[in-house]
């Protein structure tokens, strides 16, 4: 990302010039005040928002000059967990996580074990029947993690994963995000967790009012919050 600025048609800015290089298989947080410009940011690498001025590019993809049709290609590459789970609610667990290689033309066989593999990583092959509202928080974050990496991401991106569970159930999905990463995968997370961001130090990117203002390998939080 290099002076990348985001301007809402309401007018705001959200990102006024943000320059980034995150290498593949690092994991970074994302930390910053409320209305900072994370979520910009992080929707911003999923073409989820249009970056108006500079340079970004995704996991090989040039996503000012991104054409339309290929950016299923682009969500291919890159996998995408959200606070609210936003697992689909009529859907079972299988379903879930099926779908989301349905959408991208995968074959019924590799779908088939693919989708227990994810679940065994996960932890939850005993639950393949269950819907969203059988499970726990934990255990839906759990399900949208292994949704989000069952077209083998390179980059997975996490938008206040932890943000609706107790530290026992966060402790479980930082876990989760860690071993991920150690087989690869570009993590990139946007945290107000203090405690996570300094127990399991990792690159911490600050960003206040739309600007990088800290950048630290291994960083702390650095927030009151
Ligand atoms: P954070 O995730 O750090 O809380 P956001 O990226 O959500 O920050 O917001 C950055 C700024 O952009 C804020 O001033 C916010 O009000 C504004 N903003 C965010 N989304 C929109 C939108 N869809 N339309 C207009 N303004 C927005």
């Amino acid at each position: 990302m290099r002076d990348v600025v985001k301007k809402y048609d309401n007018g705001t800015t959200a990102l006024r010039g943000v320059s980034v290089s995150i290498e593949p298989g690092e994991f970074a947080y994302i930390v910053g005040p409320s209305g900072a410009g994370k979520s910009t940011f992080i929707r911003s690498l999923y073409r989820e928002v249009k970056v108006d001025k500079g340079r970004l590019k995704v996991a090989g993809f040039d996503l000012l000059n991104i054409k339309k049709k290929e950016i299923p290609f682009l969500r291919r590459s890159v996998g995408v967990v959200f606070q609210d789970y936003k697992l689909l609610p009529r859907k079972t667990v299988y379903e879930n996580i099926a779908y989301a290689m349905q959408v991208i033309g995968e074959r019924p066989q590799v779908i088939k074990k693919r989708v227990m593999e994810v679940l065994d990583l996960v932890g939850l092959k005993h639950k393949v029947r269950s819907f969203p509202n059988e499970l726990s928080g934990g255990e839906q974050q759990r399900i949208a993690i292994a949704r989000a990496i069952a077209n083998n991401p390179k980059v997975l991106i996490a938008d206040e994963p932890t943000g609706n569970l107790d530290p026992e159930n966060s402790w479980e999905v930082m876990n989760l995000l860690e071993r991920i990463n150690l087989q690869g995968t570009t993590v990139l997370m946007a945290t107000h967790n203090s405690q996570i961001v300094n127990t399991l130090r990792h690159r911490v990117i600050a960003i206040e009012n739309g600007r990088v203002v800290r950048d630290e390998a291994e960083g702390e939080y650095g927030y009151n919050d």
